[in-house]
């Protein structure tokens, strides 16, 4: 088929052409040595893992799948971030969980264990994230684990047996000691880093002193528009929560 699309993975990279697009029409590489993942949309899409990058093709690049949002249209960055989450399922879910048999693809995107019928579809982390603001004020803080030195907005994982808005009330209160009202839905957006769905909140300051969970934040505080601190990639959810506050 020649408008197959090839989305090819190698230690959190995609494989791209040097022009910055997704391999498409015929196989973009002798992928040796590569493994087919699964294919979707009917074979329309190929999904593949190599086991070493490649280096040595002037057409072709290897680009951190987050950076490929920079230079990727939409629907394939967020194509690219499914095959990326399809990519992880498969590489940790070899061996069926009941009876450790082995699980082989039933459908594009769920898996079935051959000896005991076990049927496995990936599993989402689902976060929250949630931008906070008191009158003209908006609450940003700066996480150990951040790679650069942008501040974002509070987020965590949501806990088994508890709602979004419990989420949203206790990641608020454990990272800064502050409770907030008015918790409204913004929007969501799959996280494929490697497999989560965050789930964007905003909501209003209701009481408290801000002190900081020293744990995990290095440094937050309440920012206003003429004096914001070094703003999140574009390409995620606490971006557009804030610029939406801005605008
Ligand atoms: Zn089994």
């Amino acid at each position: 088929m020649k408008n197959k699309k090839y989305f090819i993975y190698c230690q959190g990279d995609i494989l791209l052409t040097k022009e910055g697009t997704v391999p498409f029409g015929d196989c973009p590489v002798e992928l040796k040595p590569w493994e087919k993942v699964t294919e979707l949309l009917g074979g329309q899409v190929v999904v593949g893992v190599l086991s070493k990058p490649i280096t040595d093709r002037p057409d072709l690049q290897m680009m951190p799948l987050r950076k490929s949002f920079h230079v990727l249209p939409a629907e394939d960055y967020q194509l690219a971030g499914k095959c990326a989450e399809l990519v992880y399922f498969h590489q940790n879910s070899k061996f069926c969980g009941v009876c450790g048999g082995e699980m082989r693809w039933q459908t594009e995107i769920s898996k079935q264990c051959k000896e005991c019928g076990k049927e496995l579809w990936p599993s989402l982390a689902t976060a929250i994230i949630v931008r906070v603001t008191r009158g003209d004020e908006i609450l940003m803080v700066h996480a150990h684990t951040f790679r650069d030195r942008h501040y974002g907005l509070v987020a965590g994982f949501v806990e088994t047996g508890e709602t979004l808005e419990e989420c949203v009330q206790r990641e608020v209160w454990e990272e800064t000691h502050l409770r907030v009202t008015n918790i409204r839905y913004f929007a969501s957006q799959p996280w494929p880093y490697p497999s989560g769905l965050m789930v964007g909140f905003t909501a209003d300051y209701l009481s408290g002193e801000i002190e900081l969970q020293k744990a995990e934040l290095s440094d937050g505080g309440w920012y206003r528009k003429d004096n914001l601190p070094f703003l999140p990639d574009p390409s995620s959810i606490a971006y557009r929560l804030i610029m939406d506050w801005v605008k």
